[in-house]
């Protein structure tokens, strides 16, 4: 089993330190992890940034008998931050990297700024707005994180998912964009226990297959230790049905595991 989302406390929101985090991989039955703390800033409006010395010092010598560690971040997208992204791509030599949208025009779309004076359809087509824009924008990620973010706001009114049919044609330009860039997409397991269904729900994983997406990692996107591994299990089943594999990566570069 594998986990390809998790945040140690190198992220500004994590709680707990990357050997505890590693341990509990293990003890949890997993054989690969890899880290992916945050990198999400927004010029005097949000900032999620680490030490890149830090990282450095943390996850280099980590090890923890059984479990293969990989180092990788999650970046905030906006449509206009390509050129920060590629700088911070320079900070280390990542395994592997997470293309996240959090923020819609200077938003958190998590509180309820964001969804003051929209209806919820309109939440969520703004919200998907922003993705595609993000995407068309950008290149040089590995996988679009946490696709139905939204479904978790603390300020969504709903607590339910979101569902293809809510958002067919944006997501449908969406998935185009990430096949033709070769970019994949992440099964995260932390909707779940949030509201009731994966991000995305599988509707999602199965259209982006059938528009001809290969790539796909799982996550629980745990920020504290207790976290880890949680719902891989279900998770792994999904993407057994839908792609019979589910990827991993080194240096960049997907590895393919039969289910
Ligand atoms: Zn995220
Ligand atoms: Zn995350």
């Amino acid at each position: 089993m594998f986990d390809y989302h998790i945040h140690s406390l190198v992220s500004t929101d994590g709680h707990d330190a990357p050997l505890t985090m590693a341990k509990a991989a293990a003890v949890a039955g997993l054989q690969e992890i890899c880290f992916t703390d945050h990198l999400d800033y927004v010029p005097d409006m949000w900032y999620m940034d680490f030490d890149t010395g830090v990282y450095r010092a943390v996850y280099h010598e980590l090890q923890v008998p059984g479990l293969r560690i990989r180092r990788g971040m999650e970046f905030g997208l906006t449509p206009d931050n390509q050129e920060q992204f590629w700088k911070d791509l320079k900070r280390y030599p990542f395994d592997f990297v997470i293309g996240s949208v959090h923020i819609v025009a200077g938003e958190d779309i998590y509180f309820p700024p964001y969804w003051q004076g929209k209806t919820v359809a309109q939440a969520y087509t703004r919200y998907f707005e922003e993705i595609l824009a993000c995407v068309q924008a950008h290149q040089g990620f590995d996988v679009l994180g946490h696709m139905t973010y939204i479904s978790k706001a603390r300020a969504n009114p709903t607590n339910a998912p979101v569902r293809l049919d809510d958002v067919t044609d944006l997501a449908d330009e969406i998935f185009k964009v990430l096949v033709q860039k070769g970019i994949g997409l992440e099964l995260n397991t932390s909707g779940l226990g949030r509201s009731g269904d994966f991000l995305p729900p599988p509707a999602f994983l199965r259209r982006f297959r059938q528009l001809g997406g290969e790539i796909v990692t799982i996550g629980s996107d745990a920020h504290t230790a207790e976290r880890v591994g949680e719902h891989i299990p279900e998770g792994l089943e999904i993407l057994k049905e839908i792609f019979g594999y589910v990827c991993t990566f080194a240096d960049r570069k997907p590895i393919f595991h039969k289910l």
